[in-house]
């Protein structure tokens, strides 16, 4: 592993992300929720900012970019698609997309859904995905711009990668979000665990962020509309996955 990651909390519950490659000293930060806490952590570190990512146009992604970048001059990264409504790029990306940081390859991912040109990386040999507001722990993004059918597709894209991967999602939503998986699923064992298991680190005021490809998918209801108990909590065995994911995603509004 030639990456260092920490996860900065920001905001009352949004997370950005600082992974420093031990290799070629250069650092990406994830998402500018605010400025201090960021170069807080880029004074503790010591490591000297080169890229900074942004997954969305939402303003509790980027509001800290400027700040930032007076203190810290870096390429900044984001969809080509948004390139409208985002601050202004140094690189500009879309679907299949590779940039590099150091040696280290990230691939870009749409995930549309929660917005319309929502990005996702992937650093396939550090299996470090970032999925901000599209993929979470225990959810999936509300559908502010796209639909449930687009967000969905959009997920499909993440469940196909290595279940090791650490996703490096938006926000600590998770403790809700385990309520609301609980009236989806309520004889999952795993998610049972889990949510002990989160429980124990919110009581403590730690972090459920990042978490694993792995747990999302035997536990998050937003990737499970296969399953035969939720099809039948549901009442829809005989659905596609998009309807049921939709009813899903419909539900957790009002929950
Ligand atoms: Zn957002
Ligand atoms: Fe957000």
């Amino acid at each position: 592993m030639s990456f260092q990651l920490i996860t900065i909390p920001c905001l009352s519950d949004n997370y950005a992300f600082l992974v420093h490659d031990r290799d070629s000293k250069k650092t990406l930060l994830v998402d500018v929720p605010e400025a201090a806490p960021i170069k807080k952590a880029l004074v503790e570190t010591g490591w000297t900012l080169s890229d900074v990512l942004i997954t969305h146009h939402h303003a509790d992604h980027v509001q800290g970019l400027e700040e930032l970048l007076h203190a810290h001059p870096a390429r900044v990264i984001g969809a080509a698609t948004d390139q409208h409504r985002l601050p202004p790029l140094d690189l500009a990306v879309t679907e299949g997309d590779n940039f590099k940081i150091g040696t280290q390859n990230g691939r870009v991912f749409d995930v549309s859904g929660h917005t319309i040109g929502h990005i996702a990386v992937l650093f396939e040999e550090e299996k470090l995905l970032f999925t901000a507001d599209s993929l979470m722990a225990l959810g999936c993004g509300r559908l502010f711009e796209g639909s449930a059918t687009q967000m969905w597709n959009s997920l499909l894209k993440l469940t196909a990668l290595d279940p090791d991967c650490l996703v490096c999602s938006g926000h600590e939503y998770t403790s809700a979000n385990a309520r609301f998986a609980l009236t989806i699923e309520p004889q999952n064992a795993a998610l049972k665990d889990r949510i002990r298991r989160i429980s124990d680190l919110r009581n403590k005021n730690q972090p459920t962020v990042p978490s694993t490809l792995r747990e999302e998918l035997e536990t998050n209801p937003f990737l499970r509309p296969q399953s035969a108990n939720i099809r039948h909590i549901l009442g829809m065995q005989n659905a596609s996955d998009d309807q049921v994911f939709a009813e899903i995603r419909c539900r957790k509004d009002k929950f």
